[in-house]
């Protein structure tokens, strides 16, 4: 137990202090602001607290990777931006670091094969990792085990991939929002497959799945253990947090919780991401209708009680409403309506409290709606007839997608 404890508390001494790596960074933080290269730490010294790694990548940052120097110093420029200077990767309330055009919902990743007899326990502790983050916010890592036996930085059908890594210089390494391709890679030192009760495989890809969402490490708002030795440039999405994932679980750090996503880690990660609240805790349980509060998430199906008809929130992002007929020679499906929605693909259907059935992008921006807001206690109905309608808590007829007669 304290082996391992002490070998990941020394690697990470050595990646963050990282003395006799380098040149010792010059002056306090508020000495160099005014320097003349206009950012508060110089390219040299950023660079004198980076260690080199057997591949000869630089681990900045405790466990993020640059391949070379050219990527090193775009590191150096995001996290120290000039005065007055607006970067995309800029942490702080102007402009967060996170994934914003939609990936956030298609995180795919492989696992190597050279994991070898560790590589099912690696599988299913990423799937922990993963689930666990997006339990609450809109954001889903995806497997793609077809990319396995090719499962390298090189390989551009997958978002990222989890790969192992010998002498690494941390157990784990990970990956900021807005990297490009070779950069989005999750290695995997030896020593995560020795750990013993302080931690576990999960626990730590929760924490570096964590970095591949835009979360810094929670210390930084306590100024514990290492926080003086990292780069500025972040903001406090929620309060501090002892418990959250991103501390370390070292009484120095303040931390304790090495296993999962904190309550308040999921507050944050609703906040940059949008909640999921809507979608899957909320899919009907039964036929025929849906009432306010309650919803279909992506390739969620809600049939009429007949078995005729059923409304799906199809994988490509459309609503749409078909006619079932099981036959001799297989089923035929007629389409009957759909939200024609097709250019602008939705992350769920939503019928709201409010009396509106909405579809909402991955972001929570509103993609199409029935128009019938302002009718508290209103729900969604899948008639034998075919027809979906809208009633109001008094049964008048709100909306109807005129599908009747079937
Ligand atoms: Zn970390």
């Amino acid at each position: 137990m304290k082996k391992s404890k002490t070998f990941l508390r020394a690697t990470l001494v050595m990646t963050l202090v990282c003395g006799g790596c380098g040149p010792a960074p010059e002056g306090t933080e508020g000495d160099t602001l005014s320097s003349t290269s206009g950012r508060a730490v110089t390219f040299e010294e950023f660079r004198g607290t980076v260690h080199q790694d057997s591949r000869g990548r630089y681990i900045y940052d405790g466990d993020m990777v640059a391949h070379d120097l050219t990527e090193l110093r775009q590191a150096w420029e995001r996290m120290y931006p000039q005065t007055g200077a607006l970067t995309v990767n800029q942490y702080n309330a102007a402009l967060d670091a996170i994934w914003r055009n939609g990936e956030q919902l298609n995180l795919t990743y492989c696992v190597s094969n050279a994991f070898g007899g560790n590589k099912q326990a690696v599988v299913n502790a990423m799937s922990t990792a993963g689930a666990a983050w997006g339990a609450k916010a809109l954001i889903n890592f995806v497997y793609v085990p077809a990319q396995d036996a090719n499962c390298t930085s090189a390989n551009g059908s997958v978002f990222f991939n989890v790969s192992p890594i010998s002498g690494g210089s941390a157990p784990a390494t990970a990956f900021y929002p807005g990297t490009l391709r070779p950069q989005r890679t999750l290695d995997l030192d030896a020593s995560v497959f020795n750990l013993q009760g302080w931690a576990t495989l999960a626990g730590i890809l929760t924490h570096e799945l964590g970095h591949t969402l835009g979360f810094r490490h929670e210390f930084l708002q306590s100024g514990m253990c290492y926080a003086g030795t990292e780069p500025g440039g972040w903001r406090g999405v929620t309060p501090y947090d002892a418990g959250s994932i991103m501390n370390y679980p070292y009484p120095e750090c303040g931390g304790f919780n090495s296993t999962g996503p904190s309550t308040t880690d999921h507050e944050g990660a609703t906040q940059l991401y949008g909640s999921r609240v809507w979608v899957n805790a909320s899919a009907p349980t039964g036929c025929g209708q849906i009432l306010g509060g309650k919803g279909l998430d992506r390739g969620q199906t809600l049939w009429s009680c007949d078995g005729r008809f059923y409304l799906n929130h199809s994988p490509f992002g459309i609503l749409q409403l078909a006619k079932y007929a099981p036959g001799p020679g297989g089923a035929t499906v007629q389409t009957l309506w759909t939200s024609g929605t097709s250019g602008q693909p939705g992350y769920g259907t939503y019928m709201q409290p409010d009396g509106n059935l909405v579809i909402y992008s991955g972001l929570g921006r509103v993609i199409w709606h029935s128009g019938t807001y302002g009718n508290p206690g209103s729900g969604l109905a899948l008639q034998n007839d075919g027809n979906l309608v809208i009633y109001s808590p008094q049964g008048q007829v709100l909306w109807t997608s005129g599908t009747w007669g079937h």
